[in-house]
């Protein structure tokens, strides 16, 4: 069977030819005169094709009256000119194979749902007009990054999933064993006796890829990962998830303004593809979830993204008018109320925050001269972006050997744990800096959708992994 997709077979330039297509009964209209239309989907467009199916057709009684929707089918016939109103193409059926049917206890049935109803069914929810339009775009967003980096000449590595070093994610770590926790091995005072498992020491899932990429930018350049990580943090959020996908550029001889630039230029690629790419999905997304979707993509195109120290960022918030839940200090993380109201309020545009207090980030940033006041930064960069808050996160890294073994002692790291690390220090090391971009935050800007766990194919968050 050569089987025609249905956003090739709306093409108009179709007509008059006869093809196969399958898929999925949206609805199923049956006349008196002896006749049947029946819009298919196949998830290659928003869009359904009308089918025309008439009494001449053999199994017409048997099969096609019984028609609901969900039921999936194949059918031959060609494709015309439609005489009814909202579509241009339509398919005079001859012959229709039914291949599953669907009763009423399909739960998708032609009727709005909620979302929140629809996560209960995430097997299914990809056969709704709003599921498939997140998920054409996910992919879109994908090919994009890739598409950005490729023309760019970055090398795509692959890095770990599983980890014996912890360094970013104190407390946020989901454990990698093999062990049986019913009946754990101990050691002679009494400890879990990890040389047991089966790497013979503790492991972990991966919160990042950006260490164990920075080996590959010290040796082959521009390099980016883009993988599932994973942080065990109880964060009941719209923004957070247990498992998700990060792209995580590293760029060779670069400092933090290459990185905010790189950061820049990869957005606004991936949002002018997307503009390019997705039309129906996004003209579905602009009119049902956020009427200002695409005017907001355009202009951001268009527009250089804001650019601030976290110390400017601190006295845009601190002399705002707000009832803030967190007042913001000097010393203090953004929290989501401050980036939005920076974004989205203050700015009404992406804001790259740069230069951010040294006590609240990790230790591989780099070490900045200390300001007039002698508070320490270090050459951090996030991106804000309106309804989201941050986007992405990344640093200039600590390229000197003493600077960086200073800074792990203070965090109570040993350098001796992370020797090969430091290595890249010792031998050759080069300015690099690089950032991670959250893949479902990029999907949920893209498509105005309001909660993360809408934008990935199965959410796993706090006691929920279906
Ligand atoms: P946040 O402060 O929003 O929790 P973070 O500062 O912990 O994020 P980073 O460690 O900087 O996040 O990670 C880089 C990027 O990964 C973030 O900018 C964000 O886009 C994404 N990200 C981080 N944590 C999550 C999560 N739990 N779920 C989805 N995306 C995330
Ligand atoms: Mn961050």
């Amino acid at each position: 069977m050569e089987r025609m997709k249905i956003v090739n077979a709306l093409n108009p330039a179709a007509v008059g030819t006869e093809v196969t297509l399958a898929g999925w009964v949206r609805t199923a209209r049956h006349s008196k005169g002896g006749f049947s239309f029946v819009a298919l989907n196949d998830g290659s467009c928003m869009a359904n094709i009308q089918l025309v199916a008439g009494g001449e057709l053999a199994n017409y009684d048997a099969d096609v009256l019984h028609l609901t929707t969900g039921c999936s089918l194949v059918v031959r016939g060609t494709l015309v000119e439609s005489q009814g109103k909202g579509q241009a193409v339509e398919l005079q059926a001859a012959e229709l194979t039914v291949l599953g049917g669907a009763d009423e206890t399909n739960p998708i049935q032609q009727k709005r749902h909620t979302f929140e109803f629809l996560r209960t069914k995430a097997h299914l929810r990809s056969r709704t007009n709003s599921f498939g339009a997140v998920f054409r775009v996910r992919n879109v967003i994908c090919r994009a990054v890739h598409d950005f980096f490729q023309q760019r000449g970055f090398l795509y590595v692959h890095t770990p999933l599983i980890t014996a070093s912890d360094c970013e994610g104190a407390g946020e770590l989901f454990r990698v064993s093999t062990l049986d926790h019913a009946n754990l091995p101990k050691t002679d005072d009494g400890a879990v006796d990890y040389d047991k498992e089966f790497f013979g020491k503790e492991t972990f899932l991966t919160v990042s890829g950006q260490l164990e990429v920075e080996p590959f930018c010290c040796s082959l350049g521009d390099v980016y990962t883009f993988g599932p990580t994973f942080r065990a943090e109880n964060s009941n959020t719209p923004r957070h998830l247990a498992e998700f996908w990060m792209v995580e550029p590293e760029l060779a001889f670069a400092n933090i303004d290459d990185d905010a630039d790189c950061a820049e230029a990869m957005l606004k690629y991936v949002f002018q593809t997307v503009l390019d790419e997705c039309a129906e999905d996004l003209a579905f997304f602009n009119q049902r979830i956020d009427k200002t979707l695409i005017e907001t993509l355009t202009h951001i195109v268009a527009t250089p993204f804001e650019r601030i120290s976290y110390t400017a960022a601190m006295e845009i918030l601190q002399a705002a008018d707000k009832e803030w839940e967190f007042a913001p200090e000097w010393g203090c993380d953004l929290q989501t109320e401050h980036e939005r109201y920076l974004a989205e309020e203050h700015f009404k545009t992406p804001v790259a925050v740069m230069h951010y207090p040294e006590s609240i980030k990790p230790f591989y940033m780099y070490r900045n001269e200390p300001d007039e006041q002698g508070r320490r930064t270090v050459r951090a960069m996030d991106i804000l972006v309106p309804k989201v808050g941050e986007i992405i996160g990344g640093s200039q890294r600590e390229d000197r050997l003493d600077v960086l073994e200073e800074r792990m002692k203070e965090c109570g790291l040993t350098p001796e744990e992370y020797w090969w690390y430091v290595d890249l220090r010792r031998y050759g090391t080069i300015p690099h800096a690089g950032f991670g971009l959250g893949l479902e935050r990029l999907v949920l800007f893209c498509t105005g959708m309001a909660n993360i766990r809408d934008v990935i194919p199965y959410p796993r968050t706090p006691r929920t992994a279906f």
